[in-house]
């Protein structure tokens, strides 16, 4: 893992205001605790990889210590007690302006997306900016939400009478863990950080090895804010091998929001007793019946089928298509899948390489299965390195591991069905349940499906998709614990407290 001081690619751009976190000497990038962007005290590196260069090293960043992780959580919790006393206004504001601070320095951040993920030019620059909207909104719901309570007296319970009053409130859980992954390292690390702030948390963040230079910029935005005080934002870095387990079953955290693949079952298992929000893997399914628009359906099937080279949960990761129309619909999907461009993130290819060759190399297996056992390629299998060309398999069955396993890359499986109940097996058969959607022009019957699909979500007549972000966004089975998106974090991430007011006598009584 780790190695000495000697160096890795790449000072950030944007000046000034990113320069701090980079140590020259070193080559390498720095973590962030209790406002200082400091080197570990291990005097040892990761580096992450270039996914679209042969995995040649990208960035050099710390891999830091158990004593570090240990004064990451006692800072966040001493900036807690500050931050929870600032009024949500204040907060609101502060965290606005981190937004507008990830506007302004958005393009190192798209910059470091491109290298240490792949990710086409154009979406990581939306992922910038998409998280500084995510920020923004969840201020002002969080100052809106949060300001309400319930007041309940007691005479309504059996033999009581009016003389206590409840009052109660939502209040801040105490410090969250936030572990993103490696497809959005910006957007869903903002995903946790920016409802745990507005309800008054603080935060320690374990970026994603790959991506962990896009996320420590991302604190930047929120370090760099007047205001906020010193340690709310604490990133911690190094491989989650090393130290994931340390950080979630550490008794400073109040919180767990994790986001990733089956590690999270892990985690869900070594946590404390605190709440934890998860949200895991999905085999997303995509039903298409005799009746539905097959232009429509064609067109979902590639964007969410192929758009960040399926490195998406909330891709299509299996196409359920009615024996009436599935060869119509699979032509069509053809067509438009040997349309999308095959190449370098910078260029801002639709498909560009997968995220290391580990992943290239699963992804391979899972396709080589299925033809093993009978699949029919409807494109070329092709890849050179980590990029794998755009693949379409059809004819696949339940005895191929494609049928059921996450490839996470640009794989396309097509199963045949000829009744409702047979679309439904290879949607509730799995262990999955995150998304799915259904293609129809009949509401009845595809309210009817949708209410007997084991998802956390069905999207009708649309690709499955996680945004907009203040949507509810849920997985159920082996996809997730908890339900997200801005205004149920923020709900998940405080608890209520309660205060009673004891009045002398019942307060009629004073009538
Ligand atoms: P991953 O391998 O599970 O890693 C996720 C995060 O966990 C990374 O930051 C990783 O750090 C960290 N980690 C590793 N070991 C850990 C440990 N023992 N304790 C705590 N943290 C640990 O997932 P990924 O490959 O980055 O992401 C792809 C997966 O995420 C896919 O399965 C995808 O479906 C899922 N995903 C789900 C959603 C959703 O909303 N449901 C959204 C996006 C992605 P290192 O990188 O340093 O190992």
């Amino acid at each position: 893992m780790g190695s000495g001081h000697e160096g890795g690619a790449g000072a950030p751009g944007g000046g000034e205001f990113y320069s701090p976190l980079y140590n020259p000497d070193t080559g390498a990038y720095r973590f962030l605790i209790d406002g200082e962007w400091r080197d570990s005290a291990s005097g040892q590196l990761v580096h992450n990889a270039n996914p679209s260069k042969g995995n040649e090293r990208c960035f050099g960043f710390q891999a830091c210590t158990r004593d570090e992780v240990d004064a990451a959580y006692a800072g966040a919790k001493a900036a807690q007690r500050q931050w929870g006393r600032i009024p949500l206004n204040k907060r609101a504001s502060m965290l606005k302006a981190a937004a507008e601070l990830m506007r302004q320095h958005h393009a190192p951040i798209a910059d470091a997306l491109i290298r240490e993920i792949a990710k086409p030019k154009k979406d990581a620059t939306t992922e910038a900016k998409r998280s500084a909207d995510l920020i923004e909104y969840a201020a002002e719901e969080g100052c809106r939400s949060l300001a309400k309570g319930d007041m309940i007296t007691s005479d309504s319970f059996p033999g009581a009478e009016r003389d206590k009053l409840c009052m109660a409130h939502k209040v801040p859980l105490g410090v969250v863990l936030c572990i993103p992954p490696f497809n959005y390292p910006v957007n869903l690390a903002v995903s946790k950080i920016a409802p745990a702030l507005i309800a008054g948390n603080a935060c320690v963040v374990k970026p994603p090895t790959q991506g962990c230079v896009s996320a420590l910029m991302m604190a930047q935005c929120f370090k760099k804010v007047p205001g906020i005080p010193a340690g709310l934002v604490q990133v911690v870095t190094g491989r989650g091998a090393d130290i994931g387990d340390y950080m979630v079953e550490h008794p400073g955290a109040n919180c767990i929001s994790f986001t990733g693949g089956d590690t999270g079952l892990a985690v869900s298992r070594k946590a404390r007793m605190v709440p934890v929000q998860m949200e895991l893997g999905g085999k997303d399914a995509c039903i298409v019946f005799p009746d539905a628009d097959l232009d429509l359906a064609a067109t979902a099937i590639v964007k969410g089928g192929f758009s960040y080279s399926g490195q998406r949960c909330t891709a299509v990761k299996i196409v359920v298509a009615f024996e009436e129309i599935a060869d119509a619909l699979v032509a069509k999907v053809e067509e438009k899948t040997r349309k999308l461009t095959v190449g370098q993130p910078e260029d801002d290819a639709q498909i560009t390489a997968v995220v290391s060759a580990a992943s290239a190399d699963f992804i391979q297996g899972l396709v080589e299965d299925a033809v093993a056992k009978g699949a029919t390629m409807r494109t070329e299998w092709r890849r050179d390195a980590n990029l794998i060309w755009p693949c379409l398999v059809d004819d696949v069955t339940a005895e191929m591991r494609l049928c059921w396993e996450e490839p996470f890359g640009p794989v396309v499986p097509v199963v045949r069905v000829g009744t409702e109940e047979e679309a439904l097996r290879y949607v509730n058969e799995s262990k999955y349940g995150l998304q799915g959607c259904v293609f129809t022009r009949d509401i009845d019957r595809a309210i009817g499906i949708a209410d007997r699909m084991e998802t956390g979500t069905v999207q009708i007549n649309g690709p499955p998709a996680r945004g907009p972000d203040h949507f509810p966004f849920q997985g159920v089975k082996d996809s997730g614990i908890g339900s997200q998106g801005i205004v149920n974090s923020i709900e998940m991430m405080t608890k209520v407290k309660t205060t009673v007011i004891n009045l002398a006598k019942p307060s009629y009584a004073t009538a």
